[in-house]
């Protein structure tokens, strides 16, 4: 690929984006990021994409979803919900699909909302792609190569073989903004333009579980005001150390990625 095809954010760019809080901040200008995720089957998918977004800087979680009590017992300060992403109270961003099985009817009702959401997992295979095509707030998709390939129709090692065409197809399909997840990470925009790449992360980030950290992690981002694009590549960044920070040289669990998202915060600041 050409040069100009492809843009790096470096350490300074990030801590300009990081959202800090300000001296008149509250939790409703922090951000309220709500999950969609888990299911009776995954359970876990929901409690780490909770963890990923209480350390994503949000200044609330929702959740809402059938593992409400594995979620509280965890992470006590998560607002829990039975009544549905329309009722679940005020949200600035959604995120999605980890370990969502086949809660079709959920992914739809977030899709509905006027805010940004970041679809994932199973809410990426869920997700009707005209819903998403007109929506008027942003979407974030974030697959790894395997579920772009069920979305674009061919196979792991095409995706593999043209990951930069690969994403950019994908978000021109969904009109959305698409993380490609990997070795590297790349994040394209609708309307064209450079495609971000990260390269931060470790392959001791392949690791289940891992991918539903970035999802939380990300949506927080999205709920404190980033652009998808910039919370999907501010997002890559921070996971991409703490999977570092994490697995020093000896193999963590994603639930130690989500814990070591603050060490990669302290780092760029
Ligand atoms: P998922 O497949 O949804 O669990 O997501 C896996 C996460 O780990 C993504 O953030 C990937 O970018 C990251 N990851 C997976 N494999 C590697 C690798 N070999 N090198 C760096 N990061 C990786
Ligand atoms: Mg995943």
């Amino acid at each position: 690929p050409e040069e100009t095809e492809l843009e790096a954010l470096q350490h300074a760019d990030v801590a300009a984006r990081l959202p800090l809080p300000q001296a008149m901040s509250d939790k409703y200008r922090r951000g309220v990021v709500g999950i969609a995720a888990g299911s009776a089957r995954y359970p876990g998918a929901a409690v780490l994409a909770v963890a990923g977004a209480l350390r994503g800087g949000a200044g609330a979680v929702r959740y809402v979803g059938p593992a409400g009590n594995a979620v509280i017992s965890r992470f006590p300060e998560t607002l829990v919900s039975d009544r549905g992403p329309a009722k679940a109270g005020r949200v600035q961003a959604w995120v999605v699909g980890p370990g969502a099985g086949d809660d079709a009817a959920t992914v739809a009702e977030v899709l509905e909302a006027d805010v940004p959401v970041l679809l994932d997992a199973d809410g990426l295979r869920l997700a009707d792609r005209e819903a998403v095509r007109g929506r008027g707030a942003p979407t974030l998709m974030t697959p790894h190569a395997g579920e772009a390939a069920a979305l674009l129709g061919v196979s792991r090692e095409e995706v593999e073989g043209a990951r930069l065409s690969a994403v950019r197809e994908l978000a021109a399909l969904y009109r959305a903004t698409v993380l490609l997840k990997g070795s590297t990470t790349l994040v394209a925009d609708p309307g064209g333009g450079p495609v971000r790449v990260n390269s931060t992360g470790t392959p001791w980030l392949a690791t289940a579980g891992s991918g539903d950290v970035l999802s939380g992690l990300t949506g927080s981002l999205l709920a404190a005001g980033l652009s998808a694009r910039d919370a999907g590549s501010v997002g890559a960044y921070l996971h991409g150390l703490a999977g570092r920070y994490a697995a020093d040289g000896a193999p963590a669990g994603a639930h130690d990625v989500a814990d070591t998202i603050p060490e990669a915060w302290r780092d760029v600041r």
